[in-house]
């Protein structure tokens, strides 16, 4: 849960990064960037802000913004009917970016959040830099985090199912909750 204070100011913020990135959006466009707290309820820790520039039943582009330090948890693409999953590839633009994968634990740069430990399996660290790139294939397991300046990044991918992608963490609900303040 969010509240819609909370989202206006991590829409505003996200904006300001992209911009600083290098990446246009437009001030009406700002209202549009998805805050995810993926129903942890402490989004600058875990969590993640989403500006999807399209999606279609075949494709989707999306920019990625994680503020200092927060961390998007471990999850994959399933198999959605006819659909064999989602296949993506991300790109580092800007700021402080590890990516955790399949491998040896060889994790140095990054942290596992505060009582979080079995939610986060993966401890293969892949620190990026600015035009790096990585594709996971679906049910390829992942998750990612930024280092200290927060960080922008491209998705491009298949059709996204969100709603359907599986995570470590079984608290986890991927559609945040937007409360009205009282
Ligand atoms: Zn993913």
């Amino acid at each position: 849960m969010i509240t819609r204070i909370e989202k206006s100011k991590a829409q505003q913020r996200a904006a300001e990064m992209m911009r600083q990135a290098g990446i246009q959006i437009g001030d009406h466009e700002i209202d549009l960037i998805e805050v995810v707290d993926f129903g942890l309820s402490h989004l600058e820790t875990e969590g993640v802000q989403v500006f999807t520039m399209v999606s279609t039943q075949r494709i989707a582009a999306k920019v990625l913004v994680l503020f200092p330090n927060q961390t998007e948890p471990e999850h994959w693409h399933p198999q959605v009917g006819d659909d064999p999953g989602k296949q993506e590839t991300v790109r580092h633009i800007w700021g402080d970016l590890r990516f955790y994968v399949a491998g040896d634990d060889n994790m140095k740069e990054g942290f596992i959040a505060q009582d979080k430990e079995s939610a986060y399996t993966l401890r293969h660290e892949r620190v990026l830099k600015p035009g790096d790139q990585l594709t996971f294939e679906p049910y390829e397991k992942h998750w990612f985090q930024a280092g200290p300046r927060g960080a922008v990044l491209y998705s491009f991918s298949t059709t996204v199912r969100d709603g359907l992608d599986g995570f470590t963490d079984p608290d986890i609900q991927r559609i945040t909750v937007v409360k009205d303040e009282d």
